[in-house]
């Protein structure tokens, strides 16, 4: 199973048709179907853990603000995977996961997968981020997860790769430059160069102001193997300063 990066960026792509939710929705057709999708958000924090959402009905999160009635009535209804989620435990070797019981399907999760699959037919499960970690430490856990490739299940790393929200509205060269560094980078397999983002100094700071948005795209490449090929889609910026560039990785040959 390919595995895939995709820029969030803005909630409302979920409902309006826009340039970026087109794309999730060719996506969603063009990938082999999965048996079930491990959704690796930049909204699920926690600290401290290592949690996997075993529900077998997770709720749809609305976890933001200032947006339109619209957006907060929308449900992602899909089942969860407590299957997938007890065998993801099983891989997780770098720590010991737990399950989770409280969480649910975030919009970095189903504001992407109402495009992609709006049937919602296929089982949804989440990792989370234990924020305390620095990125090696993610992109090591990250290969525990390779298995799960083998599996059908498609990991979707949901962040972007340029998140800087205090800075929005105008186009900035510091953040076409952080952009254009990560993709030489994820195109060359330079996965120390992603990783060790935070050695860009001022440059990284200002592409993330905090690094939550970041990190899922080290799971991604985590999970690449010598085989994968890299392709990108999306690869504009929404509001200057959230580089929307998203990244599939398929098996050559
Ligand atoms: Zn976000």
């Amino acid at each position: 199973m390919p595995f895939l990066f995709v820029g969030h960026g803005n909630p409302m792509n979920a409902i309006l048709d826009t340039e970026y939710g087109r794309e999730w929705e060719r996506v969603g057709q063009t990938l082999p179907r999965p048996t079930a999708i491990l959704a690796i958000s930049a909204h699920w924090l926690t600290p401290g853990s290592t949690r996997v959402l075993a529900l077998d009905v997770p709720r749809t999160i609305h976890d933001f603000g200032g947006f339109p009635q619209e957006l907060f009535d929308q449900q992602y209804p899909a089942q969860g995977s407590p299957e997938f989620a007890k065998k993801t435990i099983e891989l997780i070797r770098k720590t010991e996961a737990v399950e989770d019981y409280r969480w649910g399907l975030d919009h970095g999760t189903w504001s992407v997968l109402k495009k992609m699959y709006p049937q919602a037919d296929i089982p949804v499960y989440q990792l989370s981020i234990d924020y305390s970690q620095p990125p090696e430490y993610h992109y090591q856990l990250a290969k525990d997860l390779v298995e799960l490739r083998n599996h059908g299940v498609l990991i979707l790393g949901s962040g972007n790769i340029v998140h800087n929200l205090t800075a929005i509205g105008r186009n900035y060269d510091w953040a076409a430059e952080f952009d254009g560094i990560m993709e030489q980078h994820l195109s060359n397999h330079n996965h120390k160069g992603v990783v060790d983002f935070l050695k860009l100094g001022e440059l990284a700071r200002l592409a993330h102001p905090t690094h939550d948005h970041f990190l899922p795209l080290i799971y991604s490449i985590g999970l690449q193997t010598e085989n994968d090929e890299i392709s990108y889609f999306n690869d504009t910026f929404d509001f200057g300063t959230i580089s929307m560039r998203s990244v599939l990785a398929t098996a050559a040959g």
